[in-house]
């Protein structure tokens, strides 16, 4: 059984709210931006915030420190632009520095889009960029994680094998890790929906980049089909990957304890999200 929770918005009041939120669900894990994921600019973290956060982490709840940050959508490794590299790598050390600040032990990364540039140019690009970034921060303890894609458009991350390079051309290997998204795997081409598919898909995920990278789940069900590289998140069952699919993946002994958050469609009321975590434990039963 993973540790299930969902991305928290921190809306009223940053980062804290998150973790208040994630309480009120009784969520055993957390996702969070801890800034605006749509602009490059970040509000410094006040004193009060960063004393709110940790002691949200170290409250008496289920969450238990599982606490996940999701970086900017505008950062991009593999951008062939100079400037625009640049720039994404000093908001990438922003990001960094804001989760060591409030001791978050993740940070999930969309490793970026070659842009017509070509895949190879543009894991290279990821691996370097990577590697400054890391380097600039010598005793961060904020892991980043690599999300898998779903292969839209010139993304990098959308098969294993691109995942595997850019692990591999990353030096300090402690400090990065995998964010496995149940709905970009799926429309890149990987299946889970039968336990064959399923086992076939953790057996080459673990052969060509190994099961022990994968720190974070995202769970998402896919609007559109197995293949389709379109990136639409469905509640839980109610898409392509169905019911059976996340049985196979809740039921696997060997992901006990890691992470997994939703990132499906929100409420106000949290009802959707307790509609599908609710799901999702009925099927780990
Ligand atoms: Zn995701
Ligand atoms: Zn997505």
């Amino acid at each position: 059984m993973l540790a299930l929770g969902s991305h928290m918005s921190t809306s009223g009041g940053g980062p804290p709210r998150a973790l208040e939120r994630a309480a009120e669900l009784g969520l055993e894990s957390c996702q969070l931006f801890t800034k605006s994921e749509r602009q490059w600019a970040a509000k410094p973290l006040t004193d009060e915030q960063i004393t709110a956060f940790h002691r949200g982490l170290t409250a008496d709840t289920r969450l238990n420190r599982r606490v996940v940050a999701h970086d900017s959508y505008l950062i991009n490794m593999a951008s062939p632009d100079d400037d625009l590299r640049a720039k994404s790598q000093a908001a990438l050390l922003v990001e960094l520095q804001r989760c060591d600040t409030l001791e978050i032990p993740y940070l999930v990364s969309h490793p970026g889009a070659h842009v017509g540039s070509g895949p190879e140019a543009g894991i290279a690009r990821i691996i370097e960029s990577v590697n400054q970034v890391l380097a600039a921060r010598p005793d961060g303890t904020t892991m980043l994680l690599l999300e898998t894609t779903a292969g839209q458009g010139t993304t990098l991350g959308k098969t294993f094998e691109e995942i595997a390079e850019m692990i591999d051309g990353i030096e300090d290997k402690a400090r990065v890790g995998v964010c496995f998204d149940t709905c970009h795997t799926f429309v890149a081409g990987y299946d889970i929906r039968t336990p064959e598919t399923y086992a076939e898909t953790m057996r080459q995920f673990d052969e060509i980049v190994g099961l022990d990278q994968i720190r974070v789940f995202h769970l998402n069900d896919a609007k559109f089909g197995l293949g389709s590289n379109k990136d639409r998140h469905e509640h839980i069952g109610e898409g392509e990957i169905g019911l059976e699919g996340f049985r196979n993946l809740m039921t696997d002994p060997r992901m006990t304890g890691r992470m997994g958050v939703l990132e499906t469609e929100k409420d106000t009321t949290g009802d959707l999200d307790r509609k599908n975590l609710a799901t999702l434990r009925s099927l780990s039963a």
